[in-house]
């Protein structure tokens, strides 16, 4: 294996099992290394720190293991990591004949960093982000399907969009085991959704929100619900089996709106509480009615992909938050979203402060939200938490 030394006095980040190695931190590298080579990281000293995965760039190693043992990264090793994760979500009960959609693998979260894997029904949707997981797809996918019951039986490959652009591996989005239908149904508490994983956004659906859409379920009973950025519908599915007397979508993809309406009549037909636009979220606010709507959801995209766009993003969340809250009629109820990783819970927070302050309204925070418990976070790597809502009580 390849060896990496580190300069001296670096090794500490690595005994706190942080599962990163900066390149600032590095002293040597060999000269015949590659994006994605295993290496051996070691101390000043010489002394073994970990295995990891090598990648060009300022991550310059995603950590496997920890300590001074040798350990090969093979199949078993990935079924080890993949089973442990999957006894996380069999203790949050997400194993369900009424749920069969959710993480289960989260990156840095399960110990496996650059890997990402959502299941669908019989179906895991993976994702590298880093060179070393794209090269070991294969063994990944042989661990998927080795798991008991027959839980994977075909496993979807697609990487285009996460590797690093600048190690050029050329991806081809595939079945790696399998196959299946780019549109198959998969279940979320007892609600259908078609699941597009050749044609969606990342794997095909938000499985972070389940959590915030049960709330927002209970929230639904006789409000006029508007769901902007509704992607695949999710949150409106949930408002209309709560109870909700009218709930509008809007997302400014056209295909985005035709993936919520058919979730929509997937469940509950031609129901006529339902409405859906194709439009702006900024020109939609803009032109909506004062007082139309008495629950609003605001989960738009990240705003701050990195920390450079952060202020833009503050000043984003502060118009978007501030549009709504100053058509929103007394007693109603605001979750607002912020899934961007550069920005965080305490900024957020202050950005939706400044809208409320903006729009001159009383507002009381009854919730404040987080990614669920199949996204967790690794103590040591607090870089993982991204999702942060609060729900907002309006006077
Ligand atoms: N709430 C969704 C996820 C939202 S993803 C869920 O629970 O699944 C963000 C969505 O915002 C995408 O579908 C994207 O098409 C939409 N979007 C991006 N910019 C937009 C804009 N300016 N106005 C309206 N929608 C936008």
């Amino acid at each position: 294996m390849k060896k990496i030394i580190l300069q001296k006095g670096r090794e500490d980040s690595l005994q706190r099992y942080h599962p990163w190695v900066f390149s600032g931190a590095i002293k040597s590298l060999p000269d015949d290394i590659e994006d994605g080579d295993l290496v051996q990281i070691l101390a000043a000293d010489g002394k073994q720190l970990g295995i990891g995965h090598y990648q060009v760039g300022s991550i310059a190693v995603k950590m496997l293991h920890f300590g001074s043992e040798t350990v090969t990264i093979d199949e078993t090793f990935y079924s080890r990591r993949i089973a442990a994760a999957l006894d996380v979500r069999r203790a949050l009960g997400l194993l369900r004949d009424d749920n069969t959609a959710f993480r289960l693998v989260h990156g840095e979260g399960d110990f496996l960093p650059g890997l990402v894997v959502d299941v669908y029904g019989h179906t895991a949707v993976m994702q590298a982000h880093s060179p070393g997981i794209h090269f070991d797809r294969d063994k990944i996918a042989a661990a998927l399907t080795s798991l008991p019951d027959n839980l994977v039986t075909s496993v979807y490959y697609k990487s285009e969009t996460t590797l690093p652009f600048k190690a050029q591996l050329d991806p081809v989005n595939d079945y790696l085991v399998g196959g299946g239908h780019a549109d198959d149904v998969a279940i979320e508490n007892g609600l259908r959704f078609h699941i597009d994983w050749l044609r969606g956004q990342k794997t095909g659906f938000f499985v972070d929100q389940r959590e915030n859409r049960c709330l927002l379920e209970k929230f639904s009973r006789g409000r006029r619900v508007l769901n902007m950025f509704c992607y695949t519908g999710g949150f409106s599915v949930y408002a209309m089996r709560g109870g909700a007397t009218l709930v509008h979508s809007v997302d400014s993809s056209a295909k985005a709106i035709s993936l919520t309406d058919a979730n929509i009549s997937l469940n509950f037909n031609c129901d006529s509480r339902h409405k859906s636009f194709a439009e702006d979220a900024f020109k939609y606010l803009d032109r909506m009615e004062n007082g139309a709507y008495d629950l609003v959801i605001l989960d738009p995209p990240a705003f701050a992909k990195r920390k450079s766009a952060l202020r833009n993003a503050l000043i984003g969340y502060r118009k978007l938050n501030a549009a709504a809250l100053q058509k929103m009629p007394s007693g109603s109820v605001l979750f607002t979203f912020s899934c961007s990783q550069a920005v965080n819970r305490e900024q957020f927070r202050l950005a939706v402060f400044s809208a409320a302050a903006q729009a001159k309204r009383r507002v009381r925070i009854l919730h404040q939200l987080s990614q669920p418990a199949d996204h967790p976070i690794n103590i040591y790597h607090p870089e993982g938490e991204y999702l942060k809502g609060l729900v907002l009580w309006v006077e």
